[in-house]
């Protein structure tokens, strides 16, 4: 009945678990595109070019914004950040579920953008602040004053927790899975107002 795709975006801080998620929709979807993003950001050990990010020099990244290739962009903790365009486009036009790791200023682009009435937005938090820092202190990649920026970056995000569709609180990792999963669901069901006018259209004409 209905061709186009719909995506799922997920933001919140560094640390929460939406790569762990992530990793989660990927095994449970199969017609699902996950959005690699472009950065100037250092690769992180086991962290794979073309699969988790694009990984880019800061010229490279300007040269990229200068052409219009992003959908969106933003700078996170000192480097860029951005979105291709394109992939995603052809992604939806595919009837894909898109998926999102983006941060806050992405979410309120995405939400300023075309593809918003096909957006369902989710916030992930972990339990605390403290747990934030004990699973950044565990996963090893930061150095400590890292650490520091992205918990500073944690409490400046979670300011904008009520302006998502949902909050998922990620405690107990086999429950989130569960959510994010029902999440996933549906986001695929949300449509875009026009798609729903044409098939009132359609069933008035059938019917
Ligand atoms: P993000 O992608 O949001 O930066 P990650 O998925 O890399 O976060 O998770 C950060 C760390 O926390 C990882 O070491 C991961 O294994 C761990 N983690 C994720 N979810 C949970 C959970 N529910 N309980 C405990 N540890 C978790
Ligand atoms: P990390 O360095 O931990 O992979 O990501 C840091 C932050 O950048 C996270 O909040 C993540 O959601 C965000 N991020 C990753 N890719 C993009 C992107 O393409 N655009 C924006 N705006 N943020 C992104």
């Amino acid at each position: 009945m209905f061709k186009r795709g719909a995506c799922l975006l997920l933001s919140g801080p560094s640390g929460a678990g939406k790569s762990t998620l992530i990793g989660e929709l990927l095994r449970e979807f199969d017609d699902i595109y996950f959005s690699i993003s472009t950065t100037t950001r250092k690769r992180r050990e086991g962290e794979v070019e073309g699969r988790d990010y694009y990984f880019v020099s800061p010229q490279e990244f300007r040269e990229g914004i200068e052409k219009g290739l992003f959908l969106e962009w933003a700078e996170v903790h000192g480097n860029y950040y951005g979105t291709s365009l394109q992939p995603v486009l052809q992604a939806l036009e595919e009837g894909k579920l898109v998926l999102f790791d983006i941060d806050v200023q992405g979410f309120l682009s995405v939400k300023k953008s075309p593809i918003a009435s096909v957006t369902t937005s989710v916030f992930i938090t972990p339990p605390s602040l403290e747990e934030l820092k004990r699973r950044l202190e565990e996963r090893g990649s930061d150095d400590p004053a890292t650490i520091e920026r992205r918990l500073e970056n944690a409490r400046r995000e979670i300011e904008y927790m009520g302006e998502y569709d949902y909050i998922l609180v990620n405690d107990d990792l086999e429950r989130s899975r569960r959510e994010i999963v029902a999440f996933g669901t549906v986001a695929r069901l949300k449509r875009d107002r026009e798609e729903v006018e044409a098939f009132i259209e359609r069933w008035i004409h059938t019917h």
